[in-house]
């Protein structure tokens, strides 16, 4: 017998993608053995002031950074919806696709974890998918009271036992090369003038400059 579907969602601003985010797409597909990582940016993020680029912008430039990648894509569903992005109703739609016994994984970054707690329905989140958090160099402060509660008895050690049910519990997971490449240093860098080549994919650094975006005022 087939062996259900694996996939993965990576959300973000994405404003603009890095090569931090393709390459933790590219080694959790590989490290997990994963169908299918969906890249997801938000419309309207729930959590943080509007990106100064839009998402039809943001969304491009996934694309365009993605290319032809195996087993990533750039998931336009967040644009479809209007109002906030709400990763619960994410989940909601790709747990339609794929069916109930899909492993569906949430990826977030551990700095993205740490606020796991204060999303719109958390608890909600382990009914549709398993969480998985990757290291984020830099990002090691220890979790609020409130996120122990929530994750309190989910924990797995390895993905063998992650695999076991298609969703119900967090992972961390150490992926290989750890960036640290950050979107609001790269923004920094470009409105100032100064060069950000290496940190993104020549393709991103065409349409940024095609664009004039990210440009001090
Ligand atoms: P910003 O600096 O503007 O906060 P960002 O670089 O964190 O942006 P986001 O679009 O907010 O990018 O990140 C989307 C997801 O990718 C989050 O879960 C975040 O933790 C994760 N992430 C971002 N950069 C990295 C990186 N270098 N390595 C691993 N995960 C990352």
């Amino acid at each position: 017998m087939s062996r259900p579907p694996r996939v993965a969602m990576l959300g973000g601003t994405f404003d603009p993608v890095h090569l931090g985010h393709l390459r933790s797409a590219v080694e959790l597909r590989m490290q997990l053995g994963l169908d299918r990582v969906h890249m997801i940016p938000a419309h309207v993020p729930p959590h943080r002031a509007a990106p100064g680029v839009s998402s039809t912008e943001r969304l491009a430039m996934l694309r365009a950074g993605i290319g032809d990648t195996p087993g990533l894509y750039a998931d336009d569903r967040e644009l479809r919806r209007e109002g906030p992005s709400y990763s619960a109703d994410t989940l909601t739609s790709l747990r339609e696709e794929y069916g109930s016994e899909a492993r569906l994984l949430m990826v977030v970054g551990h700095d993205a974890f740490l606020k796991l707690a204060s999303w719109h329905d958390p608890e909600e989140l382990f009914a549709l998918a398993h969480v998985v958090v990757i290291d984020r160099p830099g990002h090691a402060a220890p979790l609020p009271p409130v996120l122990q509660e929530l994750i309190a008895g989910r924990e797995v050690k390895d993905s063998d036992a992650l695999f076991d049910a298609p969703h119900g519990s967090l992972m961390r997971l150490a992926l290989p090369s750890r960036l640290a490449v950050s979107a609001t240093a790269i923004r920094g860098w470009l409105a100032s003038g100064e060069s950000v080549r290496y940190l993104l994919p020549e393709a991103v650094l065409s349409h940024i400059a095609r664009g004039g975006l990210y440009r001090g005022e």
